[in-house]
């Protein structure tokens, strides 16, 4: 199979690229062509994945087709913006039907959930790396940027963290677990589903916002520095799921949800009088963690006002001396 038949065969019929809202033209010409409504603004970003690094090479590629667009279209909910489409730019080292057809059910129906459209991209052969590049729409001056916190904002996230941390060890096969305990940290490390109702609401409320890949307190360092200011998260606050307790004990639990990263929870600051509403949208878990202040850095604190901002090396990078 030749690389137009391939495209044709897997990507151009593909559920995912049969067009939709503010896609002019698809796959098929040099470009794709995007409409953009009057007094919108373009928000673009691209992420990369390649095997052995951010994937096992050996995997389910239905999970990593979910997977490779969800980490993309995550940056559009930390934004505030509406998913339009997306590029795929596939690098090969052999041509698998199988894995092909599964890989392209796993990106369409991501794609479904987030409402956007596969719109073009590059076939080319090499050791297996993916690359999404993800288009939306936000009204202009309304994106969500990391550099409007203030002291005396609040600080929150979308949902309980480290889960993906915590299915780390059982996607590289390091360690097992019987199902009860696997199956929901695997469905987040595979499927993170991007925040995108949560962004859309948060514009025009929200000071600052990202989505938490790298782990919270290395994403919080962003907002601080961004903004100028400093962030306080309180431990007591931080949400840890239930199953990633129950999986690793409660301590590690917790370092997976302050360092972990892979999330793909939004976190956001806003000022207190923002949050009634928002806890009143009920479908969506906010949970406050810490709030803003004159300053720089991120502080942890513990129960009891101590600080208690991890020093060893490798979170020394989240801690900025004053
Ligand atoms: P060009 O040589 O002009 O860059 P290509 O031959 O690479 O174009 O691609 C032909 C068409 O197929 C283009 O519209 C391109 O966007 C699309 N395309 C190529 N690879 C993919 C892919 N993996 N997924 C979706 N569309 C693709
Ligand atoms: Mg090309």
């Amino acid at each position: 199979m030749g690389e137009f038949e391939l495209i044709n065969h897997y990507f151009a019929a593909a559920p995912c690229a049969q067009g939709g809202e503010g896609v002019a033209l698809g796959i098929g010409d040099d470009c794709a062509l995007l409409d953009l409504p009057p007094g919108e603004q373009l928000a673009v970003s691209t992420d990369t994945l390649v095997a052995g690094v951010h994937f096992p090479a050996v995997c389910d590629p239905q999970l990593l087709g979910q997977r490779s667009l969800a980490v993309a279209a995550s940056d559009l909910a930390a934004m505030g913006a509406t998913p339009i489409g997306f590029t795929l730019a596939l690098t090969l080292p052999s041509v698998g039907p199988d894995w092909l057809a599964a890989y392209a059910n796993g990106l369409s129906r991501m794609a479904h959930r987030c409402r956007m459209s596969l719109i073009g991209g590059d076939t080319t052969r090499g050791p297996l790396s993916i690359t999404v590049t993800v288009f939306g729409r936000v009204p202009a001056g309304q994106a969500l940027r990391r550099s409007g916190a203030r002291p005396g904002d609040l600080l929150c996230v979308g949902g309980t963290l480290g889960k993906a941390a915590g299915a780390l060890p059982l996607v590289l096969g390091e360690r097992q677990a019987p199902a009860e305990l696997a199956e929901p940290l695997l469905a987040h490390y595979w499927s993170p589903m991007p925040q995108l109702t949560l962004g859309t609401w948060l514009r025009g409320r929200a000071t600052a916002a990202l989505d938490v890949s790298d782990g919270l307190l290395a994403d919080c360092g962003h907002i601080a520095k961004a903004s100028g200011v400093a962030l306080e998260v309180n431990l007591a606050q931080v949400p840890v799921s239930p199953a990633l307790q129950a999986f690793l004990g409660h301590e590690a639990a917790l370092q997976a949800a302050l360092t972990g990263g892979d999330d793909y929870v939004l976190a956001f600051t806003l000022p207190p009088a923002a949050l009634p509403p928002l806890a009143e949208l009920g479908f969506i878990e906010v949970h406050t963690i810490g709030r803003v202040l004159q300053g720089r850095g991120v502080t942890l604190r513990d129960a009891q006002g101590q600080d208690i901002t991890p020093a060893q090396r490798g979170y020394q990078h989240f801690r900025e001396t004053p």
